[in-house]
């Protein structure tokens, strides 16, 4: 049977498959539509970006050092168990080692430049992207300063809309301008310097 029901966020009256299943609802399924969730599920996506993949790259450096930490640690205490299964590991990968090493030899120049160019790069997005959190941060510190001194409603804006009709900006320093409450009411999202 499909039944009718009115989306919380849109407001139209759409049919009941028209909603995803939900538990602990009346009707057992979810407020919105699912177009309604899907768009603002993306909208999310796009103002978190940099805050996501901030996450994940702090938990992957987090691991990654806690992994390496712990297996100092045990090499540390178990420093004759470990030199003894080095050395059991190299005469029974003898001609494994040897492989690898003419491998590693027979990879070109070329290759072994581009694997440390791409090295490089990832590091160096991840310094941007720490500048670009910096600076967020600052901006929003910021605003609240001078809220606080001018008694006046300060807000940090996107200077290029993040949702235009034309553009889509980015959550991104270079993006950002911490201006009054006022003007950005007024700017309402319609207008900024170099407009196309
Ligand atoms: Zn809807």
């Amino acid at each position: 049977m499909i039944a009718n029901k009115q989306c919380a966020k849109c407001g139209e009256v759409k049919n009941t498959d028209e909603f995803y299943a939900r538990k602990n609802t009346k009707d057992g399924l979810g407020y919105s539509c699912k177009r309604c969730l899907i768009k603002s599920s993306q909208e999310w996506n796009i103002e978190n970006a940099e805050k996501v993949k901030l996450r994940d790259m702090l938990r992957y450096i987090k691991n990654k050092q806690q992994q390496s930490t712990l297996h100092k640690k045990w090499v540390e205490n178990n420093r004759d168990k470990y030199n003894q299964y080095m050395r059991d590991w190299r005469k029974n990968n003898k001609e494994k080692e040897l492989l690898t090493a003419k491998k590693a030899r027979g990879i070109s120049l070329d290759r072994r430049m581009a694997n440390n160019a791409k090295r490089r790069a990832v590091a160096r997005n991840a310094t941007q992207l720490w500048a670009n959190m910096f600076i967020i941060a600052e901006a929003h510190s910021l605003a609240r300063e001078r809220t606080r001194l001018a008694k006046v409603k300060w807000v940090v804006d996107h200077i290029v809309p993040l949702r235009g009709n034309t553009v889509c900006g980015f959550h991104a320093h270079t993006n950002i301008q911490v201006i009054t409450q006022k003007q950005n009411l007024e700017k309402r999202h319609l207008l900024w310097p170099d407009m196309p």
